[in-house]
């Protein structure tokens, strides 16, 4: 049975991955911090067979307990500060955790896993928000980065330490560079889950309006339960390398916002949604949209749910999330 080390396994992207490699027969160990995690509950309720195992991105020698604990053929390191308009507030926190949490996981491998190319294999969750203000559009594995954010940068220092370690020290280690990607297990903070509940509990008369930033802002948005299985892909090549995970299409937040409207039947969207400066940044990415051929060609993945079927499987979740807490 193979096993497999998660890091934010109660993260949106972790429940996919859990669910995913207990469906391949893995046995999935996740590392979970602090000391009374709320997410547990509903971890111990809906991923029964995922093996908690504390421990602290920011803290090495946990990091090293857990991998000598779980043993794992495979790590997939999706814990970080992942919501970037925090990352502006809280720059030091996010450097720690989603830029030097992921040297410290390379350490513990070397440590625990061996330093060779049979030492366990490594994941780590970069981000197209490390193109930010982007030099060349679609944005592919040779793009330059120029982030735009704390956390751009963090995931920038991450990602070349991923390639600095691999080519240093014989490491199988890949980085994936994920456009964004939703589904109903997204955090509420983020725009597209605050967009779809919103409109649900519009619909429902529970909520007035929406209160948005930037609606100009175009992102390449895809199904994280799509993603999850490229992580996986990258991980049973021959040769680490990095890729471009994305659907090659672009939308904007106002059509995102048009879109969910429109799976409740309004039109009138305008009426319901106010700007806020408080919601803009103090830097935008204005336009992301990936060129994922080499993913496509060497790994054989594609995206399978395009954006309206997303927003529409996101409405009808929200729709029942929110009239069971009401009932
Ligand atoms: P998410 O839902 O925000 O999950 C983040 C996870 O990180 C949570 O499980 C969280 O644990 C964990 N975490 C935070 N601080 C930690 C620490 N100090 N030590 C250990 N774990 C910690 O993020 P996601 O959407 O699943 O994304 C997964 C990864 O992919 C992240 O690295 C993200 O930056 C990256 N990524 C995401 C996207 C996207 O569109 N979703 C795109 C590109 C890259 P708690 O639940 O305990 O807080």
């Amino acid at each position: 049975m193979p096993r497999a080390f998660i890091t934010g396994v109660t993260g949106q992207d972790g429940q996919h991955l859990a669910e995913f490699l207990h469906g391949k027969g893995y046995e999935v160990f996740g590392l979970v911090k602090g000391q009374n995690n709320p997410r547990m509950v509903q971890m111990r309720d809906e991923f029964p067979y995922v093996q908690p195992v504390p421990g602290d991105l920011a803290d090495l020698p946990s990091l090293v307990k857990a991998l000598e604990y779980a043993q794992p053929d495979e790590v997939y390191n999706l814990g970080a500060i992942s919501f970037v308009a925090m990352s502006f507030n809280q720059a030091e926190l996010t450097a720690n955790i989603t830029g030097l949490g992921v040297l410290r996981m390379l350490e513990a491998i070397r440590m625990v896993g061996g330093a060779s190319e049979n030492s366990m294999r490594l994941y780590q969750a970069s981000s197209s928000e490390m193109f930010g203000k982007v030099r060349e559009t679609p944005q592919t594995e040779r793009t330059p980065f120029h982030p735009r954010s704390p956390y751009g940068c963090a995931k920038v220092f991450g990602h070349d330490i991923v390639v600095n370690y691999r080519e240093s020290y014989n490491l199988f280690a890949c980085s994936g560079i994920l456009f964004n990607h939703e589904g109903p297990r997204r955090g509420l903070e983020f725009v597209t889950r605050k967009v779809t509940n919103s409109v649900a509990r519009i619909k429902l008369g529970l909520q007035k309006e929406i209160v948005l930033g930037n609606l100009d802002s175009k992102r390449d948005w895809g199904y994280a339960g799509d993603y999850v299985k490229a992580m996986w892909l990258m991980l049973q090549r021959d040769q680490p390398d990095d890729y471009v995970i994305a659907t090659g299409e672009t939308y904007s937040i106002e059509e995102l916002v048009k879109f969910a409207f429109a799976e409740v039947g309004i039109e009138n969207w305008r009426d319901y949604v106010r700007q806020d400066p408080k919601f803009f940044r103090p830097a935008e990415v204005d336009l992301l949209i990936g060129d994922s051929t080499k993913a496509r060609t060497e790994l054989g993945w594609k995206p399978e749910v395009d954006f309206p079927t997303l927003i529409k499987m996101m409405v009808a979740h929200d729709l029942k999330f929110e009239s069971d807490k009401i009932r």
